[in-house]
């Protein structure tokens, strides 16, 4: 593996109201872009997990799940399976108190803008009690992912418009951590 990806920087993003902020570890952006690099110029994705901040303002990811096996993959359209994602849900929720937080998916070598359908997509989910996620968020690998990648995060929530996230600069995970959880 080249080192460099050792070294990949967590994402924080916030919407401009600071309403909303969402935090990706290395760990898992390094993981997003392996994934989507497996998958060649097909679309692929998968869902998220992770926590909330005890304000309940920031959605921390802690991992990222495969393509279910059932998924409809196509250039330029995805539709994701379910197989599997229930035991592996469980299993995250018994072993670490994660739960779902939302999707990811990838825009192979194109920006990553959500469509119509990705957000209809966010906003079913939102209204559906099954996932018990009604502010779910959406995190889309667009452009190479083994060079020139870009990642997008929208808030989606229930019965409203989607909420763009901005990018805000690199910080230490330790610094965030500190700053939103208090001792991790
Ligand atoms: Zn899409």
């Amino acid at each position: 593996m080249c080192p460099l990806w050792k070294r990949m920087p967590a994402l924080e993003f916030r919407s401009a109201d600071a309403r909303f902020r969402v935090y990706v570890p290395g760990a898992t952006v390094r993981r997003l872009l392996h994934l989507c690099r497996s998958s060649g110029t097909m679309e692929t994705g998968g869902i998220l997990v992770g926590g909330y901040s005890a304000t309940l303002d920031c959605a921390r990811v802690r991992a990222a799940s495969d393509p279910p096996t059932d998924s409809v993959r196509g250039p330029s359209s995805f539709q994701r399976g379910t197989r599997g994602l229930q035991v592996w849900l469980e299993r995250r929720w018994a072993s670490r108190g994660e739960h779902y937080l939302g999707e990811w998916h990838f825009h192979p070598y194109a920006a990553p803008v959500p469509s119509g359908t990705d957000l209809q997509q966010l906003g079913r989910i939102a209204r559906t009690a099954d996932y018990r996620c009604p502010e779910p968020i959406l995190l889309i690998v667009g452009g190479d992912p083994a060079g020139a990648w870009l990642i997008s995060a929208h808030v989606v929530p229930s019965g409203q418009a989607a909420v763009p996230l901005q990018r805000l600069p690199d910080l230490a995970e330790s610094d965030f951590v500190r700053r939103s959880y208090g001792s991790d």
